[in-house]
């Protein structure tokens, strides 16, 4: 019976968009929305994918074919080469498979699944805070516990590592635990190289299964490689993982749900189970993926004169951020704004965690119509050179309401 539905909990980010889409005030700032923009605003589409789909609309061979289960092989062998390096150990040895999904959340979605019915855990363990849909993403493919690792130290602004060591210590064997690759969502604090390497002591003692959720390639200095490096050094390790890559924020192509989930086993033979098991729940759930992306990207990633342009469009997406960063601070800086604002210069990736309290960044949203999380999350690529000014002076009166 119909009647009986009830609605359910509105989702922040969601909510948020419309109300700045319903917003007329001159002034009004999306600090919301996890999108790239431009110093004007826009959404940017990369030149580099505009030639190619260029390209593609006037291929007459191209056609609409179903794509295999597991998606477009060219795409799957290049994304893993791009957050492995083509010349790991695991490809050589076949030890990895790269299945097509839905985006990053398709990644963390078939993971999740995967592991509910293949390992004998219902145990995850996420970053507190971490990106929002992690939780429902595993509470939805029927995990009954999501746990949560103290990630977050609010009164010195950057990684609360103690709590991190402690709560990993404890926790179940055998669980799931979600990490992020690179420029943590929404904190924008990675750990160091050396805390990383502490962390992997924990998880291999404590036999925990590493999901490595890795959105933000190439945004933390837009350098790809550096910004693999973590995920690199746990295949390193020996460690058996997933890596949900995610190409809507490197490539622009939000829309076009490219995402594709990397397996890293000890042995090959291993190899073929885990894939018909995938396509198996990836057939229940969307069948087939769609090609458009992920020919895209494929495209890009296999010509060697695309793929140095499209390197260079995203070190410009990430210089653009930096600026911002930058310009942020020093207006904070000269506006004698309280607080000493280095964690905005010192976080990477697309957001910052300003360390503004719910309360404060209501008064951003209601009052100045800055859009931006309750947690104080800012995405710094919807600040331009016009609007910072504002919005540092509605920071100012946030502190001071
Ligand atoms: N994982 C993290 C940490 C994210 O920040 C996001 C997007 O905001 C995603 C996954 C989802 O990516 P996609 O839009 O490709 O599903």
């Amino acid at each position: 019976n119909v009647s009986r539905v009830k609605v359910g909990p509105a989702t922040e980010t969601a909510d948020l968009r419309r109300r700045v889409k319903e917003d007329t005030h001159p002034n009004k700032v999306d600090l919301g929305a996890g999108a790239y923009r431009t110093d004007e605003g826009k959404p940017w589409v990369l030149p580099m994918v505009k030639t190619v789909e260029v390209q593609m609309a006037a291929d007459m061979t191209l056609n609409h074919e179903y794509l295999p289960v597991a998606g477009l092989p060219a795409f799957r062998t290049a994304a893993s080469a791009l957050i492995l390096g083509k010349d790991n150990p695991a490809i050589l040895e076949n030890r990895l498979e790269g299945i097509q999904v839905q985006g990053g959340t398709g990644g963390v979605r078939l993971a999740a699944e995967f592991l509910k019915r293949n390992f004998g855990s219902d145990i995850v363990y996420v970053s507190k805070p971490t990106w929002g849909n992690h939780k429902t993403v595993f509470i939805h493919a029927g995990f009954s516990q999501i746990k949560e690792y103290r990630y977050w130290d609010a009164k010195n602004l950057g990684v609360d590592f103690e709590g991190l060591k402690e709560d990993l210590q404890k926790a179940q064997e055998g669980a799931c635990v979600i990490l992020h690759a690179v420029a943590h969502n929404p904190t924008g604090n990675d750990p160091t190289m050396d805390q990383w390497s502490q962390i992997a002591d924990i998880i291999g003692a404590r036999k925990l299964f590493p999901l490595f959720d890795c959105a933000y390639q190439g945004f933390a200095g837009g350098d790809l490689e550096a910004d693999a490096q973590v995920v690199r050094y746990f295949v390193k390790r020996g460690f058996e993982l997933f890596i949900a890559q995610s190409f809507s924020k490197n490539f622009g192509l939000y829309n076009e749900r490219v995402g594709n989930l990397c397996i890293v086993t000890k042995t090959p033979d291993v190899i073929p189970q885990i894939r018909s098991q995938m396509e198996i729940i990836a057939r229940t759930m969307w069948s087939t993926t769609s090609h458009h992306g992920a020919r895209v990207v494929a495209t890009i990633l296999g010509n060697p004169a695309y793929f140095e342009e499209w390197k260079a469009q995203v070190a410009t997406m990430a210089n653009r951020i930096k600026e911002m960063r930058q310009m942020m601070f020093n207006k904070l800086r000269q506006k004698k704004v309280p607080g000493s604002w280095n964690h905005i210069l010192q976080q990477i990736g697309m957001f910052s965690f300003t360390g503004l309290t719910p309360d404060q960044s209501r008064v951003m949203v209601e009052k100045h119509h800055v859009y931006m999380l309750l947690n104080g999350r800012i995405n710094m690529a919807g600040l331009t050179t016009k609007n910072v000014d504002y919005v540092v002076d509605a920071i100012q009166d946030a502190i001071s309401s």
